[in-house]
């Protein structure tokens, strides 16, 4: 079992949790791990700072036009960025990193995402994924001999784990590595869709192998020049020009024992939890590019004058604005409250980066869709920056775990806890429902006695306390709805991706919730509920939609034409078209 976060019930016994999310589907709101709001660390402020200042000097004479027409972010972009020290943020200063935490790591992301979606995503496989595994599985010699030059930018991570015949579904990639009687390995195989794929000089990749007689995983550190490692050829991509995307062949790659990363048969593992990670900083990335199109859409609107007086007057632009406003406070906290969980020693916060992920892609895609209607004509033109974030930003939702996938895992990994206690009692048997779409932690279910959960969140500020009773309801009905689904469909439940679906809208949108009461119950305490007027405002606003929000998705769960909607699709299956000609062509 992965080490889980202790809790301390005020006279109660402790008790261990895997993760604040997965409680709730349990009906258990496991506070203490997200009361009182992760204050940041003031030392670490200081330093974030400087880092973002330098970033976005360096950022102020990069030309995200010309890093398109040129397809790379520069050579020259790269070494300022590593001797600022904004190439190995988290990695330990004795390697000569920044070693910043999760949440400091995030701010810095976030003023990337500022800058340009290119650079943020090329960073991003570096740091992110690229050597992350090397940070968090690498020995203490693979530290030493990896992370100085990495750290510095001298030299450049990748993260190979996509195949042609293995997208979303990873497990089953088919790379090989064999075993030789040296202890090194041979591998063989083709890789897809590669970040920073001619610039990388050090590559995690996962391929097969053979572990005690069975097919297992294997998690490989390669190395630019070794024998057989071949750089393909470039993708032609929509968006994100800048970021060198390519096909990586190994053909007999002869990779020595030290370059093993964790021990052979736990490569799937580790690829997960790599991107579990990864996924944090696709959220965080959302609040920065996010909070630049706000300023844009804000700084359009009080300018652009039509029908004798400023947009911004207008109700529906005002709707517009705010929207984006509430919804990014929402996120934001919650990727946030994410990060604090991450630096407190929570092992798994496998679902909630994966709700950071989805959440946050997603609702910058639609602010960039309504930041750019407010601009009009003028946004559909070249000169303007919103057609090339709609481009670069579209894959969001599809890398890292296609966000359809990440709501089945969110979902069925939800609820592997709770099927586990139906089963022990005989009442159904659920299995494994994640299949091969992640890994699952242990969820110590058993020490975790319901009856000593708080059934209401108590440590909220009490001007809060509507909003948390709500919160505590929804809980509830969480669990009711899940323990239906699961008695409903048993082990079925994996084909009912809709109803998975819903249950995951429902807990991000919990999740969310209890982040923002987190987050506003801390500024109350520090400031005075009265001068927080707008942060109140806010919450109140972010959390009566979000429990509207929840009240629908409960009530389609309840009642919907699933079943029809099934019919329909397998219908236009059949006939291979629309089919429903209005008119004799
Ligand atoms: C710009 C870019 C950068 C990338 N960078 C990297 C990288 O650096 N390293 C790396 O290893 N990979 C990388 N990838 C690969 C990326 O992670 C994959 O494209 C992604 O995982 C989806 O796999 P796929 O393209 O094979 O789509 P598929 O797996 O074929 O899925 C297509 C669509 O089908 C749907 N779908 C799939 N499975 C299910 C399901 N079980 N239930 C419901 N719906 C489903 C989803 O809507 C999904 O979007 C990158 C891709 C791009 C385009």
């Amino acid at each position: 079992m992965e080490a889980a976060a202790k809790v301390e019930l005020e006279g109660k016994p402790e008790r261990e949790v895997s993760s604040f999310a997965k409680s709730l589907f349990l009906g258990e709101i496991c506070e203490q791990l997200v009361f009182p709001w992760p204050a940041p660390d003031p030392a670490e402020q200081q330093r974030i700072r400087a880092l973002n200042a330098a970033a976005r000097e360096i950022g102020s004479r990069m030309d995200p036009r010309e890093v398109e027409e040129k397809r790379w972010v520069g050579d020259k972009t790269i070494r300022e960025l590593g001797e600022a020290g904004l190439c190995g943020l988290y990695v330990d200063e004795r390697y000569g990193g920044q070693g910043l935490s999760q949440t400091g790591y995030a701010r810095v992301f976030e003023t990337f995402a500022q800058i340009d979606a290119t650079l943020s995503i090329v960073l991003g496989v570096h740091q992110s994924i690229g050597f992350k595994g090397i940070h968090m599985y690498g020995t203490e010699e693979q530290r030493e001999r990896f992370l100085p030059d990495l750290a510095s930018g001298r030299k450049l991570a990748g993260f190979a784990l996509t195949e042609p015949e293995a997208g979303s579904d990873a497990y089953e990639i088919r790379s090989r590595a064999v075993l030789q009687p040296d202890g090194s390995w041979v591998l063989n195989g083709e890789k897809r869709y590669i970040g920073n794929g001619s610039k990388g000089d050090v590559f995690t990749a996962f391929a097969r192998c053979e572990v005690d007689g069975k097919d297992r995983h294997i998690a490989l550190i390669l190395e630019q020049g070794m024998k057989g490692f071949e750089v393909g050829e470039r993708y032609d991509t929509m968006g994100l020009r800048g970021n060198d995307l390519r096909r990586l062949y190994f053909k007999d790659v002869k990779v020595p024992a030290e370059n093993v990363l964790g021990e052979p048969g736990e490569g799937f593992r580790i690829a997960m939890q790599v991107l579990n990670n990864g996924r944090i900083g696709l959220g965080t990335g959302s609040v920065g590019a996010t909070k630049r199109l706000l300023d844009l859409a804000i700084d359009h609107v009080k300018e652009r004058r039509q029908f004798g007086r400023p947009l911004a007057e207008f109700e529906l632009v005002e709707e517009k604005i705010a929207w984006m406003v509430s919804h990014l406070f929402g996120l934001e906290s919650m990727c946030y409250l994410t990060c604090g969980l991450v630096d407190s020693g929570v092992e798994d916060y496998s679902l909630e980066s994966a709700i950071c992920k989805v959440s946050g892609t997603e609702f910058l895609w639609y602010a960039a869709n309504r930041a750019m209607q407010l601009k009009g004509g003028a946004g559909y033109m070249r000169d303007e920056p919103y057609e090339k974030i709609l481009r670069d930003i579209r894959i969001f939702p599809i890398f890292e775990g296609a966000n359809d996938v990440m709501r089945a895992f969110i979902a069925l990994s939800g609820m592997k806890p709770l099927g586990e206690k139906l089963s022990e009692v005989g009442e159904l048997h659920l299995g494994d429902p994640i299949g091969t779409i992640g890994v699952l932690f242990d969820y110590v279910s058993d020490r975790i006695a319901r009856q000593v959960s708080p059934e209401k969140i108590s440590l909220v500020h009490p001007a809060l306390s509507e909003h948390a009773d709500a919160v505590s309801g929804q809980v509830s009905a969480l669990r009711g709805a899940t323990e239906k689904l699961l008695r409903a469909h048993g082990h079925e439940i994996v084909e009912r991706q809709v109803q998975q679906r819903r249950l995951s809208d429902i807990v991000s949108d919990i999740y969310a919730q209890i982040a923002v009461l987190s987050r506003v119950s801390s500024i109350f305490e520090d400031q005075g509920v009265e001068p927080s007027g707008q942060e109140r405002y806010i919450a109140d606003t972010f959390c009566s939609r979000a429990a509207s929000r929840v009240r629908s998705s409960l009530s389609s769960i309840e009642s919907n034409d699933d079943e029809r909607m099934s019919a329909i699709a397998k219908l236009a299956y059949k006939r291979g078209e629309y089919g429903y000609a209005l008119f004799e062509d």
